[in-house]
């Protein structure tokens, strides 16, 4: 597909009825928001990205994609940062409680990354694989429409090969793009793509266009040189929860929350009661949380995750390690998000190597596991 069958492709989903929400430049970032033509999309702005660094340039051509990914996912919208769950008003016969319907809206999510389909399969574990299904999470999940594209660079900050989560879109999109100089290579999903995919100008791809995809995929997994061991990680973060290297990281993170916030697995919430001026109405809202606020851990009066240092090894432990139990996976898809957005260039690939570097692997010295590892996942 020419580049011009995009424009078509907005405007098919649109008429479809989804709301198309996509890459856009706002304050110097891309980030996601409504998309109504191509005229939205970041076209030849790329992003530079390092441990505590993020900035945009403009690029030698025009492409569409040709970035990586900033501080949102594609979570605001299947898990909003503020839900309301339910409101109570005040009458005559005292109050009473309303459940609100889940929001109706169908997003159709234009330029999602391997890694972000990654993710999303484990928001999907976590909102919809227990026996509490989340209803709003349920409500626009369902009626999704994905049209992934395949990274064609990769960013400093990126270990999705590390995580066996990317670069190249496998599974779990509806169409995959992959942009060439010379167009859009199609994928089609699934029978929903396929719909929307006999509205654009296509036609088959000839083996140049082929093999010209495949070497822009290339380019972005020969780019990739960060890496994460995961090797025996699980182990070795719960086998270590007294290790002093804790208190060194405590001595730079800030507990500001930012990379939990723009990690597209996190998923802590709390849940507040909001009075009107009147007092006679109230609104029960969830909103994002994170296990870095101090009141996020309050039992009986007081936090349990008093110090830094416990709330960023509870943050570490549970994505590398204890999400394995919990949810049979890693809860890291190595989109290197909270490398870049910590505003002290807290780096997780490195702590892990730190700790790795001085236990030598030796679990056998630690002592006491059992009791730490109780600790760590309250
Ligand atoms: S690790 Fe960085 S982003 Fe996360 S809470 Fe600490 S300072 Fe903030
Ligand atoms: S922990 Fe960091 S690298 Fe891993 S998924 Fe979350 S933001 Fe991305």
């Amino acid at each position: 597909m020419l580049a011009e069958g995009l424009d078509t492709l907005i405007r098919a989903l649109a008429e479809d009825g989804f709301q198309v929400v996509g890459p856009t430049i706002d304050q110097q970032a891309i980030v996601y928001g409504e998309i109504k033509a191509t005229s939205d999309l970041p076209r030849g702005w790329t992003d530079l990205q390092e441990a505590g660094t993020y900035r945009l340039q403009r690029r030698e051509d025009e492409a569409y994609f040709g970035y990586v990914v900033g501080s949102h996912s594609w979570k605001k919208y299947l898990f909003p940062p503020v839900t309301l769950v339910a409101s109570a008003d005040l009458g005559e016969n005292g109050w009473r409680m309303q459940t609100p319907e889940p929001d109706p809206v169908k997003y159709a999510f234009l330029g999602v990354r391997a890694c972000e389909l990654a993710a999303i399969r484990i928001q999907d574990q976590v909102f919809l694989g227990g026996p509490f299904v989340d209803p709003t999470y349920e409500a626009r999940r369902s009626r999704a429409f994905i049209v992934a594209v395949n990274c064609t660079q990769a960013a400093p900050t990126c270990f999705c090969t590390s995580m066996n989560t990317g670069p190249r879109c496998d599974s779990d999109f509806d169409l995959a793009l992959t942009e060439t100089s010379s167009g859009f290579l199609i994928e089609i999903g699934t029978d929903a793509g396929q719909v929307i995919a006999a509205l654009l100008p296509v036609r088959p791809a000839n083996s140049t266009e082929i093999d010209q995809a495949e070497i822009a995929r290339q380019r972005a997994a020969d780019q990739i040189t960060r890496r994460l061991d995961t090797d025996g990680l699980r182990d070795l973060l719960m086998n270590n929860l007294r290790h002093p290297h804790w208190e060194e990281i405590a001595q730079r993170c800030l507990s500001c929350t930012n990379c939990t916030m723009v990690c597209p697995t996190c998923f802590c919430s709390s849940v507040s009661e909001v009075p009107d001026l009147t007092g006679e109405h109230v609104d029960r809202e969830r909103h994002w949380d994170s296990c870095f606020n101090l009141d996020f851990s309050n039992m009986n009066g007081s936090p349990t995750r008093n110090s830094i240092s416990s709330r960023y090894r509870q943050w570490m432990t549970h994505k590398l390690a204890t999400w394995h139990d919990q949810f049979g996976s890693s809860g890291c898809v190595g989109c290197g998000r909270c490398i870049t957005w910590c505003p002290v260039g807290i780096d997780l690939t490195r702590e892990v190597v730190a700790l790795r570097d001085t236990t030598g692997n030796d679990l056998s010295r630690l002592s006491d596991s059992n009791a730490e590892s109780a600790e760590a996942n309250r």
